[in-house]
C-alpha cells in the first residue's frame, strides 16, 4: 500500500522544529501591535534592512533583493522585498494582521472600592468575556508623557512578576448568574482588574489606590492623569507553551493573526532574489473592522506603494492604479479548526482540519456570504497549481455551516482596490479565546506556501 502523505512525514522535522520553536519564542515577546512590530524591525535591521524613510532620504534607487520595511505610528509594518522585474509588473502580497483582541484599559481605569484599587477595562475585538476571569493577565503598552517621553510598560511576563486578573463569582452564589444565557454572565463593565490591597500609611481617603499611585510614579514616573495618553493592554500572561502529549501543537495567546504574521513575515526574510517585488503588509485594527488611521482601511498601503514608484522612477497616479491592479494577494489570516468537541457547527467536507496544511479561504462573511471577499475562480485555479508544483499541502474550507455564524479578514478591503486576493491561513482552535492552538505542522507548512508563493 502506498504511504499517504502527511505534513509530518514529509518535511524536514528538524527545520520544522526549529522554526515553530522561533514562532514560539517571537509569540510570547510579541503580544502587542507595538511589539509585534519593534521585534520585526530588529529582525529587520539585523537582516540589514532599511527603512524607507533612509531609502528616500539617501535617494538611492532600491535594487533587486533588497529589503526595506516602513512602519506606519509603530502599530503597523510594510516590508519590502524587491524582486528582478520591474515593479509595474505588479507584485505579490501576503497581509496579515497584528492586533489580537484583549482588554484595554481606559483612559482613568483607576479606581478604589472598599480597599481593593482595581482598574476599568474595555474589551477589543470580539471576545467571549466569561473566558476572560480568572487568567493570570500582564499589562502590555505605553504611557505617552505630555514631555513627548514614552514609558514602556510590560507587568506580569517575567517569572518574578506579580500577574492581575479579572475575578468570577464563586460557584456557590452563582445561582443567578448560572441561569444567564453565557453571553450575559459576564458583562463587559465588569471586567474590572484587581490590582492591589494595601493602603498608604497615612492616608486617609482611597488609600490602596494612592499606594498604587506611589508604586506607579516611583516604578514608572507615571501619574493617575497619564493613562489619558496611554495604551495599556491587558493580555494573557505567560509564554506560549507546546501543546499535546506529542508536542504537536502550539498553545499561545494571539495567534489570530501572528501565526499568520510571522509566517508571511519569516517568508519575505527568506526569499533571496524573487522574480516579482514582495510586499508584506502587517496591518493594526483588523479586530474591530479595520478602522483608524493605521487600520488597512487607511491610506498608508498607498502612500507607501507610491513612495515606493517615486523611489523607482515610475511613479504616477494612474501607473500607481494599473500597479494595483496587476498585484496578487493572500490575505493571510487563520480559520477555524475542527474540533472533535464541537463538530455540530462545521460542515465535513467543506471545513479545516487541524495538521493538513494552510487553508484557503474563498470567501467568509455571514448570512449568504454578506460581506465576504469571493475570490475569483481563475485566480484560485493558478494558486493551486503554484502550490502543487511547490509540493503544498493545503486544504479549502468554509467558515463554519451555513449561518452557523460569520467572520472577515482584510481580503476585501484590499480586493477594493482591484487586486486578485483570497484569505489563506492557518486553521486554529479556541480562536479569540486567551489561549488560541495552532498545529506545527500547519505553521510550517504555511510558512513554506508563502514562500512558494512570493518566489
Ligand atoms: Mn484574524
Ligand atoms: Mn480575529
Amino acid at each position: 500500500m502506498e504511504k499517504k502523505q502527511t505534513i509530518w512525514n514529509k518535511s524536514d522535522r528538524q527545520a520544522l522544529d526549529a522554526f515553530c520553536e522561533d514562532y514560539r519564542k517571537f509569540l510570547s515577546a510579541s503580544k502587542t501591535e507595538r511589539e509585534n512590530v519593534t521585534n520585526m524591525t530588529a529582525e529587520l535591521r539585523a537582516a540589514g534592512a532599511v527603512s524607507l524613510e533612509e531609502v528616500i532620504a539617501s535617494g538611492k534607487k532600491p535594487a533587486p533583493g533588497d529589503l526595506i520595511y516602513s512602519d506606519v505610528m509603530k502599530k503597523s509594518l510594510v516590508i519590502f522585498r524587491i524582486g528582478k522585474r520591474p515593479l509595474t509588473d505588479g507584485l505579490r502580497l501576503l497581509g496579515a494582521h497584528i492586533d489580537s483582541p484583549r482588554l484595554d484599559l481606559k483612559q482613568h481605569p483607576l479606581y478604589e472600592d472598599n480597599n481593593l484599587a482595581m482598574m476599568e477595562t474595555h474589551y477589543y475585538g470580539g471576545i467571549k468575556k466569561y473566558q476572560w476571569v480568572t487568567v493570570p493577565l500582564a499589562l502590555h503598552g505605553v504611557v505617552a508623557k505630555k514631555d513627548g517621553s514614552i514609558v514602556e510598560i510590560c507587568i506580569g511576563e517575567k517569572p518574578s512578576d506579580p500577574v492581575l486578573g479579572v475575578s468570577d463569582l464563586l460557584i456557590h452564589l452563582s445561582a443567578n448568574q448560572m441561569s444567564k444565557k453565557v453571553s450575559d454572565a459576564v458583562t463587559g463593565e465588569n471586567l474590572n482588574i484587581l490590582v492591589g490591597s494595601i493602603p498608604l500609611e497615612g492616608q486617609e481617603k482611597e488609600a490602596v489606590k494612592a499606594r498604587i499611585l506611589d508604586i506607579l510614579k516611583a516604578e514608572y514616573g507615571i501619574e493617575d492623569d497619564d493613562f489619558v495618553s496611554a495604551e495599556i493592554e491587558a493580555v494573557p500572561a505567560g509564554e506560549a507553551r507546546d501543546y499535546g502529549l506529542d508536542r504537536s501543537m502550539i498553545m499561545g495567546y494571539g495567534q489570530d493573526d501572528r501565526v499568520c504574521a510571522y509566517t508571511s513575515f519569516r517568508a519575505i526574510m527568506d526569499l533571496a532574489d524573487p522574480e516579482y517585488t514582495g510586499i508584506c503588509v502587517l496591518a493594526d485594527k483588523e479586530e474591530i473592522g479595520s478602522v483608524g488611521a493605521t487600520g488597512m482601511h487607511a491610506r498608508f498601503f498607498e502612500n507607501i506603494l507610491a513612495e515606493m514608484m517615486e523611489l523607482m522612477g515610475c511613479y504616477s497616479e494612474l501607473e500607481l492604479r494599473r500597479l494595483l491592479t496587476k498585484t496578487k494577494v493572500l490575505s493571510s489570516d487563520v480559520s477555524a479548526g475542527f474540533d472533535p468537541n464541537y463538530p455540530e457547527v462545521m460542515e465535513k467536507n467543506n471545513c479545516a482540519y487541524m495538521g493538513k496544511g494552510p487553508v484557503f479561504n474563498k470567501y467568509t462573511g455571514s448570512r449568504g456570504k454578506s460581506g465576504s471577499n469571493d475570490a475569483n475562480a481563475e485566480y484560485i485555479a493558478f494558486l493551486r497549481n503554484l502550490m502543487d508544483e511547490g509540493g503544498i499541502i493545503y486544504q479549502t474550507s468554509e467558515l463554519g455551516k451555513v449561518d452557523e455564524g460569520g467572520g472577515g479578514t482584510i481580503a476585501y478591503i484590499l480586493a477594493n482596490l482591484g487586486m486578485e486576493v483570497i484569505d489563506f491561513g492557518v486553521p486554529v482552535l479556541n480562536m479569540h479565546a486567551p489561549w488560541e492552538i495552532s498545529s506545527k505542522a500547519d505553521v510550517y507548512e504555511t510558512y513554506r506556501a508563502y514562500k512558494v508563493f512570493l518566489k
